[in-house]
């Protein structure tokens, strides 16, 4: 029975054990020790009197496609499980799972305030498309609960932020967060992308929607797209019905990639703290490194935030190069050889890119200045190589 106050379920088991097992059947078609994947657009009933009980709600089963298939169902509960939420809705990407979230929830004259840190394209969404229907974005500094609250009007449906957020990691203070929401009875939405359950534990602070790009860590292996929205059965129910509508959900074969790298979910995010962690300490010490964006050490303006609240600080850093130009910081990221250049984080390959190359490459000076996007820094996304190998490579990248 699902038990509609409650939003925060306590974790009957760990972490690793959750993400193995959560949500599977004990024993599965074939007596195979994996799901299956069924390789099928629409799902067929024995006779007349079966649809009607699938109807009736008495066959719970599958019917098309479009509204579900059973590698997601077990995807979604396993989530579940590890956010330590109620429910959770898959989407075929962190995008589709934002815009499936608004489109779900917002209403004409709504209005939703954002930390300007958030994913630019879920602010891109808000304030081109969501604007044609009549919501209303405001965009607040990053951190500064008292902007959000004077941005909150009777018409506030929604807060939302990052956190950590990319590429400068801040980290929202997520007491004050829902403190905030609650005292204006508005909901509250954290995208966790770059935190993962094992790092940061939004619904426990009482936060309404977690959303991540299964994309990155979840699925961890840079080989499949996938979003998700996590809150209450009750909250969920309107969201999965416009999922079924939009038809922005995955297919089997992407079900069981993500399935499949949920397995390693906890033994990947070990690693990918350690090199994190490891690789921001010594390019805080580097010479040519003139400031470090990374919660995990003391010098960041979030570090007490995070220590506070973070399991681990992840795999994303930010940095910049002393004395360089664009030119002399793409060099840097040329010079590396085992991290790619490419866009993205989360998986077991560490990839690099340059900002203001990679993503703001068509954008004025002022909006990089605005946006904090300066010439001379690097974004790595450690993976889960050795880390003296990573740390290595970066010190003859520098040293070149
Ligand atoms: C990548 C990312 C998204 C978008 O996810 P896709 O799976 O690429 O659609 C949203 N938020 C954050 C923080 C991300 O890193």
């Amino acid at each position: 029975m699902t038990d509609h106050h409650r939003t925060s379920l306590p974790p009957s088991r760990g972490m690793s054990t959750t993400s193995v097992h959560g949500g599977e059947a004990r024993q599965k078609p074939g007596d195979a020790i994996t799901d299956p994947v069924f390789c099928t657009s629409t799902y067929t009933f024995e006779n007349t009197q079966a649809v009607i009980d699938f109807i009736e709600h008495k066959l719970p089963r599958e019917e098309y496609g479009r509204y579900g298939n059973p590698g997601q169902r077990v995807v979604e509960r396993k989530l579940a499980a590890m956010e330590g939420a109620e429910q959770a809705v898959l989407y075929s990407s962190g995008m589709a799972a934002i815009v499936g979230l608004f489109m779900s929830r917002l209403n004409a004259d709504d209005e939703v305030v954002f930390f300007d840190e958030c994913y630019h394209r879920s602010r891109e969404f808000c304030v081109k498309h969501l604007s044609r229907f009549g919501v209303v974005t405001h965009q607040v500094k990053t951190g500064d609960f008292e902007a959000m609250e004077k941005a909150i009007t009777p018409r506030t449906k929604m807060l939302v932020s990052e956190s950590p957020t990319n590429p400068h990691l801040s980290c929202i203070d997520l007491e004050k967060f829902v403190e905030l929401g609650r005292r204006h009875g508005v909901e509250t939405m954290i995208d966790a992308t770059l935190a993962t359950p094992h790092n940061l534990r939004p619904i426990e602070y009482g936060v309404d929607y977690v959303v991540h790009s299964a994309t990155k860590y979840l699925g961890g292996h840079n080989d499949l797209l996938a979003g998700v929205v996590l809150g209450s059965a009750e909250k969920m129910l309107p969201v999965a019905n416009l999922r079924g509508i939009m038809g922005a959900i995955s297919g089997p074969h992407c079900m069981y990639l993500l399935q499949r790298g949920l397995k390693t979910f906890e033994l990947r995010m070990q690693r990918h703290n350690a090199n994190g962690l490891a690789l921001a300490r010594f390019l805080e010490g580097h010479s040519r490194v003139e400031k470090v964006y990374y919660p995990g050490v003391e010098s960041h303006r979030d570090y007490e935030i995070a220590r506070r609240t973070m399991h681990g600080f992840g795999g994303l850093i930010t940095f910049t190069v002393r004395d360089a130009d664009w030119r002399a910081t793409a060099n840097v990221v040329d010079a590396v050889k085992i991290p790619r250049i490419g866009p993205s984080l989360g998986g077991v390959e560490t990839l690099i890119e340059q900002p203001l190359i990679m993503s703001y490459f068509e954008a004025s000076p002022d909006d990089r200045a605005k946006w904090g996007i300066a010439d001379n820094m690097i974004r790595v996304a450690c993976g889960i190589e050795d880390t003296d190998d990573l740390l290595a490579d970066f010190a003859q990248a520098l040293d070149a």
